[in-house]
């Protein structure tokens, strides 16, 4: 190359390594843990029969394809605002949330990043759960902001750690970032119960610190877009000004539409005029402005009584779907007479299952069963059905007994 020549290879993305790998394997029992997408009982991609009404509705309405604004439809952002902080949200009536439409969670995490990188005045440091996603870190490199880690996952009792993740935080120093997983921690799948979550809210109010709320999964983990809520909405009541990015990929099965908002929470309406000004700046030389078929899709069904309704069922139905198999499986890797304790698989929500198997069973899983999961032992459990559970247990059986 005249130019290139130079270029390092980069990191390949482990979750599409996965995948390909999964593609190309030939064995009839062949099962893809990997991917964080919802399945039906086929094991088939989902449309949500809401979705599909509504692009039939936005189809009949011939509408043009010019530009949307740059922030998005403001339709569209207050839905999004509403379903993330409820109707009665006071920052919500009061006007004081600065939302805007973001490329899914991925960019709507990217574009807060952003802004924080610009504009944040305080300790510029992200305090990330250990373990979490693994992008947000990549994400925060990219924006050059520097990370710390709180204890979250406490592999003693596959459960959450409170009391260290407590601790560290109230070690983090005055005005750093605090990034909390809104509900269905990926990849643990374990949540802070109600009492837990108030800890957490206090110490980040007593050290002065900035809660930042990624929402990828509202409705996924309990089946109710409320109850999911709950860690936000509490957090807005005791008084944090939140950033939370949310995303539409899991919930409306939109995952690549890329459709998502980005909420900052600016306590009085001069500073949110402010604040969506310089949201603006950023995104109009990032990608100018959103694209706006994925948020019609969206904005149709969150406005729409009827719709909406439909929608609700849509995602209990898979997150129901999800609790059952993590039922069957667990019942089925108990009945094969393990010995193992495996009651983490139902106790975690959403749609990943720490499953606690160490890399050799992993790799054993992979290589011998061709059952293919992320090297940390996490399952999609989205991925399970009931034609696969028996074999899936089975091989789980066999690599940790
Ligand atoms: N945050 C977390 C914790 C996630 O698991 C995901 C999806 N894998 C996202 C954000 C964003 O996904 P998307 O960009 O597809 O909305």
């Amino acid at each position: 190359s005249m130019w290139w020549g130079h270029v390092p290879a980069g990191a390949p993305d482990v979750i599409l390594g996965i995948r390909d790998t999964y593609l190309k394997d030939p064995h009839p029992k062949k099962v893809n843990l990997g991917v964080g997408a919802y399945r039906d009982d086929d094991g088939k991609p989902f449309v949500l029969p809401s979705v599909r009404r509504a692009e039939e509705i936005i189809y009949e309405k011939c509408l043009n394809h010019e530009y949307g604004p740059i922030s998005g439809e403001p339709p569209f952002t207050e839905a999004c605002a509403k379903l993330a902080f409820g109707e009665k949200s006071k920052p919500l009536c009061e006007k004081t949330n600065a939302t805007v439409q973001a490329l899914s969670g991925t960019g709507a995490l990217r574009l807060g990043f952003e802004f924080i990188s610009r504009h944040y005045n305080k300790t510029r440091e992200i305090w990330l759960p250990k373990p979490t996603w693994f992008n947000h870190p990549q994400i925060c490199d990219a924006v050059c902001l520097p990370m710390k880690s709180y204890r979250y996952f406490a592999p003693k009792t596959l459960g959450f750690d409170v009391d260290g993740a407590v601790e560290d935080l109230s070690k983090a120093p005055e005005g750093a970032i605090v990034l909390l997983h809104a509900c269905a921690h990926n990849p643990t799948g374990i949540d802070p119960k109600k009492h837990e979550w108030e800890r957490l809210s206090k110490v980040i109010k007593e050290r002065k610190l900035f809660p930042f709320f990624d929402m990828a999964y509202q409705g996924f983990a309990t089946g109710d877009v409320d109850n999911d809520a709950l860690a936000v909405r509490m957090f807005v009541d005791h008084g944090h000004e939140v950033m939370v990015a949310q995303s539409f990929a899991k919930n409306m099965g939109l995952y690549g539409e890329r459709v998502g908002a980005l909420t900052i929470l600016c306590g009085d309406p001069e500073t949110t005029a402010r604040v969506m000004s310089q949201l603006k700046v950023i995104i109009r030389t990032i990608y100018s402005n959103p694209s706006i078929n994925g948020s019609r899709i969206v904005q149709e069904i969150l406005t729409s009584p009827e719709l909406m309704k439909q929608w609700l069922g849509d995602v209990k139905s898979m997150a129901d779907r999800v609790i059952s198999m993590r039922k069957m499986l667990r019942s089925a890797i108990e009945a094969a007479g393990n010995k193992r304790t495996w009651n983490h698989i139902t106790d975690q929500i959403g749609m990943f299952c720490y499953t606690g198997l160490n890399p050799e069973q992993v790799e054993r899983l992979i290589k011998e069963f061709h059952i293919y999961l992320t090297k940390d032992g996490r399952i999609s459990v989205a991925g399970i059905t009931t034609k696969n559970v028996g074999y899936v247990a089975e091989c789980m059986h066999k690599v940790t007994s």
